[in-house]
């Protein structure tokens, strides 16, 4: 055709279709050598191996493709070092918590599996289950106690051996394993404590169970009132989709604070999908030498680990045991006797008492517990909602209804 001409209409549409037509076949050949590719190549036919030698560069691209699916699967995988491996790395580990100046541990999931709460990326977590399309059936999580984990980094923190916890978790096992508040910030929030925020400062109440089966999703009122100024009480939970905006329990100054101070982090089941975003944490404004050093203890890959200094493939309480047994620190056992969220427990007023339905946390064999059991079944259905993935369900449903 002519410079300069404009195409007819009839030469446009011919042209269209010539390539469609070109497209479409360059994806049947795609396919065909997607298929060959799958082969063994001593299987493959003469014509085969002829096909594939004519289009290199297809078979370039489709290999880097299957690289990177595998590279993906690989890193949902659930590794273990061999015990005698992940002993000689715990040793290493020992040493630098024994000489830390600054060591202050990031936790996640991970940490409370053994408390029979789901991880979340892990082959059976929360966010793994969502993928797949599977709801997420609520646990009584009143039932969890601080793990083996839980335990030793409160004690750790005892001996001036870690100085500050950040935590993604919301079930309150730290605050429940005796770690003081003030050296603990609870990223997403904590199950346990409902905030009034029109008093100043804002005023905080634990309580002794799960506050939050009325909220969700961009809803966060409770359906209890503040006893000084009679507003909304909302919960503390950053749901999925959120950003967090209170002080506390999120306390995020202390977080930062304590990273840019920190020569050593310690980081406990977690993906760091989620705390990778938040550079202050990983103290990215500093040059690489003058950044804290990185010990990730987490079964999956993360995409910090090759950042790290060392990385152990090992379950959180197997670590740990190991840890304390060369700090020769005895692990104190949980005794919910001692239970901080006892004392730290604003009590319901009588007209608040049926205000909820779930399961308290209770002190042990108590004549209370036994009423508390009898109360229990006679209140009505509960309300399904909650932190436990529930916002993440929610939103899920609301986008594909619109
Ligand atoms: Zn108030």
């Amino acid at each position: 055709m002519a410079a300069g001409r404009s195409l007819s209409r009839s030469e446009r549409k011919a042209a269209a279709r010539a390539e469609f037509l070109r497209q479409e076949e360059q994806r049947e050949r795609r396919r065909q050598v997607s298929r060959i590719l799958r082969k063994p190549a001593a299987e493959r036919s003469a014509d085969e191996a002829m096909l594939l030698s004519g289009c290199q560069e297809m078979v370039r691209d489709l290999e880097r493709l299957r690289k990177k699916r595998e590279r993906l699967r690989r890193r949902l995988e659930e590794v273990c070092d061999e015990p005698d491996e992940l002993k000689r790395k715990v040793s290493k580990l020992s040493a630098v918590v024994r000489g830390a100046k600054h060591l202050i541990v990031y936790t996640g999931a991970g940490i409370s599996t053994a408390a029979s709460i789901p991880d979340y990326r892990g082959p059976n977590g929360v966010w793994t289950m969502l993928q797949k399309g599977r709801s997420i059936r609520a646990t009584d999580l009143s039932e969890a106690e601080p793990t083996l984990t839980h335990m030793s980094i409160a004690c750790l923190h005892k001996h001036k051996l870690v100085k500050h916890v950040v935590s993604q978790n919301c079930d309150g096992l730290h605050l429940r394993s005796g770690l003081p508040r003030e050296a603990l910030s609870e990223l997403h929030g904590n199950m346990y404590i409902e905030v009034c925020t029109s008093c100043i400062p804002n005023r905080e109440y634990v309580r002794v169970f799960d506050v939050t089966e009325r909220t969700a999703l961009h809803r966060h009122q409770t359906g209890r009132l503040c006893h000084k100024c009679g507003a909304q009480l909302r919960d503390t939970i950053v749901h999925f989709g959120e950003k967090g905006i209170l002080q506390q329990p999120l306390n995020w100054e202390a977080a930062t604070e304590a990273a840019s101070k920190a020569d050593v982090i310690l980081c406990l089941g977690s993906s760091l999908k989620v705390l990778k975003k938040y550079p202050h944490l990983w103290c990215m404004s500093k040059p690489p030498r003058h950044r804290p050093k990185l010990y990730i203890v987490n079964l999956q890959w993360t995409p910090k680990d090759d950042l790290a200094a060392l990385k152990l493939h090992g379950k959180c309480d197997d670590v740990m045991k190991l840890l304390m047994d060369e700090l020769e620190l005895p692990i104190p056992s949980y005794d919910r006797m001692k239970d901080p969220i006892f004392s730290l427990a604003v009590p319901l007023q009588p007209e608040e008492e049926c205000s909820h339905s779930r399961k308290p946390v209770t002190p042990p064999a108590s004549l209370h517990e036994v009423q508390l059991g009898e109360e229990q079944q006679m209140r009505p259905d509960p309300p399904s909602g909650g932190w436990f993935g529930r916002g993440c369900a929610k939103g899920t449903k609301r986008k594909k209804n619109s």
